[in-house]
């Protein structure tokens, strides 16, 4: 049986056409889904009863369901844990920043990319998540906002649990729902997908119809630190990355986001600082340095705050835009790195 919530509006309205029906009836089904948030053949009002008997027959929607939620005290961010229809579960954040409501979403259950820091890359890699599982992620935070706050999101980040560009297709079939008009209606210039540095899919996703803002995560200054940290730097080293950012096409005014988690000792030195101010001189990129936020992981520990002003200032003497992002949820085990490893420890644990 199809999963009908996994098809694009082209997809939706052939689908519709091979069960002998007009392909405006795809796009009736579309909003439905994707602007309505109605997940229930019964209350698509405007189908005809008999098309949507012949649909509850030949197809259904993917299973997800909100299993729990935690509230940060500190400053109102909520972490999401749903369940998946094969029993696996995924989270995702909703990051409150002032006005800036962001919801900060899952590619994968798990992920292949073995960043040493990072808790997710801990549990390795349990499957791609379908767009469905994708965009329902927004959607569910959407209903809590508008039920608690009534507010949406404004903002979306791939930057949750998996590597988004290791589930390409189904990312870029996601970002087409949450662009369009007839759907989510993101602005582009809203989403901003993260990656280890797939530098060959990035460059796909900047040509891609559905380009939005980019975000690399760098996170060293030398080959010699980041193969250590990051295992896909044997593949896309750091000059393969500054060589890349130069074929990416960025609409006019636009740069990449560079991210940079520091670590004590470890990338957070007066040196690293100027390396970067060096390679980055004349690229079309913003630098955001982030504290590691720790893990179980007693080899890093995050750096001194003096430490990280010191950095910003070497680099801003040098004029490249380089900001410090703050952290947000991290009491709840929601900021960067930390999403669901302990869940699913808690789980083995009980069983
Ligand atoms: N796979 C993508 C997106 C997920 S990670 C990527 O690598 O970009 C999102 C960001 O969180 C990345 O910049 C990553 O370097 C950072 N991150 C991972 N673990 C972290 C930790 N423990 N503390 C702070 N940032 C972390």
């Amino acid at each position: 049986m199809n999963n009908i919530d996994n098809l694009n509006l082209d997809e939706l309205k052939s689908y519709v056409e091979s069960i002998g029906e007009k392909s405006f009836r795809g796009t009736q089904l579309y909003k439905w889904m994707y602007s309505k948030y109605v997940f229930d053949f019964d209350k698509m009002t405007n189908l005809s009863k008999n098309f949507r008997e012949k649909l509850k027959k030949n197809c259904k929607f993917t299973y997800f369901k909100t299993k729990d939620y935690q509230i940060s005290k500190k400053d109102g961010s909520v972490k999401f844990l749903f369940e998946l229809e094969d029993g696996n579960h995924v989270e995702s954040v909703f990051l409150k920043d002032g006005e800036r409501y962001t919801g900060c979403i899952s590619t994968q259950i798990g992920c292949k990319m073995g960043c040493k820091f990072c808790n997710t890359a801990k549990i390795g890699f349990y499957r791609n998540l379908q767009t469905s599982e994708i965009i329902k992620q927004v959607i569910k935070i959407n209903e809590y906002l508008t039920e608690n706050e009534s507010k949406r999101l404004t903002n979306i980040v791939f930057m949750g649990m998996g590597e988004p560009l290791d589930n390409y297709d189904n990312l870029i079939k996601s970002l087409e729902i949450l662009l369009d008009d007839d759907a989510l209606n993101f602005s582009r210039r809203k989403i901003t997908v993260s990656t280890c540095g797939l530098m060959d899919k990035l460059i796909s996703l900047s040509k891609s119809p559905v380009s939005v803002n980019m975000a690399i995560s760098l996170n060293a200054s030398t080959d010699e630190v980041r193969s250590q940290i990051m295992p896909i730097n044997n593949k896309f080293p750091i000059n393969s990355i500054v060589k890349n950012i130069k074929s990416l096409t960025l609409s006019k005014g636009r740069r990449v986001t560079l991210e940079y988690v520091m670590f004590k000792n470890v990338n957070d030195t007066t040196n690293d600082a100027k390396r970067l101010a060096k390679m980055l001189k004349g690229l079309p990129v913003k630098l955001n340095l982030i504290t590691y936020n720790t893990t179980d992981d007693t080899k890093f520990l995050p750096p001194h705050p003096e430490t990280v002003l010191k950095f910003q200032n070497i680099l801003v003497d040098s004029h490249i835009s380089c900001f410090i992002r703050k952290s947000l949820g991290d009491d709840i085990e929601g900021a960067c790195g930390q999403l669901y490893a302990n869940y699913l420890k808690r789980r083995r644990k009980n069983g």
